[in-house]
């Protein structure tokens, strides 16, 4: 069993350089090979890659290869992970001048990282949701338990208030503001009721106005709140990648006809903006889950800032007009979050 060996040498280390880059010698039983045309698409070979394609010359077929490319493949990606992540929170500006300049090869990609966040994101969200109920991965039941203390404190204000009333004797002022306050407790126990029983979704009925094809989707999430919000999450995640479409004409009209920047760098700027948001997010669940919830609200702050940053280095720009085009973009910004929650929910009542 000369590959398990292989396996057990591999792990317990030295096995890199070995495994990765193999020395010219080692031919015969580990499947070693000696091409003089390339083995993907043979192109005659000149090197120890082929100028055509860009696979090696020399291929293995034995688990000790195969060890090592799922080893070379996990240290390149970390390696451009730690790379790019740092410069991504820091010095956002320079890393996308970089990455559209040409480093492409140093950097993970703006599309692969985007994808990356956006799977970490709904790992951590859905981890979240695990915490905080009895197994049951549905954020829903937290939020429902909560809306259910909110309800119990303001029924115990309401009997406080009535017992007051009854003490307060025949001061007529007195026993004005207490009715007042009675009724404004009460409808909020109603309010919060209607929320827990999922008819809050739509706050007023449909009625006669309401057009013929939006009844039923407002009947469907009356009756079935829960279900609704799974989809919406759903959805969220599945169309995340509308995101960057809907944000790149926002960042075009920053520099409507400018010949100096294309579309292209746009995106890129945007693609990597958004991953760094979502981390920001990562990062508040985490901070959430470890129970620091009260500094993940600072976390609130961040975006400004970032997006400051990337605008002034990538764009080049002097301060007052980073400031200005930071203000237009964080609006922007709140448009394209708003398009994208309407285009999920849209999607999840259907
Ligand atoms: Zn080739």
């Amino acid at each position: 069993m000369g590959e398990w060996d292989a396996i057990g040498d591999a792990v317990t280390g030295g096995m890199l350089a070995r495994a990765v880059e193999p020395s010219a010698g080692e031919a015969g039983a580990d499947g070693h090979t000696h091409e003089t045309n390339c083995l993907n698409c043979g192109a005659p070979l000149t090197g120890p890659y082929c100028s055509a394609c860009g696979q090696k010359a020399h291929v293995h077929r034995s688990l000790k290869a195969f060890m090592g490319d799922f080893v070379a493949g996990v240290l390149n990606f970390e390696g451009k992970f730690w790379r790019t992540l740092p410069m991504l929170a820091w010095r956002p500006g320079e890393l996308t001048c970089r990455y559209i300049a040409g480093e492409r090869a140093r950097f993970i990609s703006p599309i692969a990282l985007y994808l990356f966040t956006v799977f970490a994101m709904f790992a951590v969200l859905n981890f979240n949701g695990t915490f905080s109920t009895d197994g049951k991965p549905d954020i829903k039941v937290s939020a429902k338990e909560g809306i259910k203390t909110e309800i119990a404190a303001e029924q115990k204000a309401v009997a406080r208030l009535v017992a007051e009333r009854k003490s307060a004797g025949n001061d007529a002022k007195e026993l004005a503001r207490l009715d007042r306050e009675i009724a404004e407790k009460k409808a909020e126990v109603d309010a919060a009721q209607k929320l827990l029983s999922g008819k809050s979704i739509i706050t007023t009925d449909p009625g006669d106005d309401a057009p013929d094809w939006i009844k039923p989707f407002i009947e469907n999430a009356k009756e079935n709140p829960e279900a609704v919000s799974l989809r919406v999450q759903e959805a969220a995640s599945k169309y995340s990648w509308l995101l960057i479409p809907l944000s790149v004409p926002f960042l075009w009209l920053l520099f409507p006809f400018s010949r100096r920047y294309r579309l292209y760098d746009h995106t890129v700027f945007v693609t990597y903006s958004l991953s760094f948001m979502m981390m920001l997010v990562i990062t508040a669940g985490l901070m959430v889950a470890l129970g620091a919830s009260g500094y993940a609200g600072l976390l609130f702050f961040v975006p400004p800032f970032h997006m400051y940053r990337q605008l002034k280095e990538a764009y080049q720009l002097g301060r007052t007009n980073a400031i200005l085009r930071t203000c237009a973009l964080v609006t922007f910004a709140f448009a394209a979050a708003g398009m994208f929650a309407a285009a999920t929910v849209a999607i999840g009542a259907m």
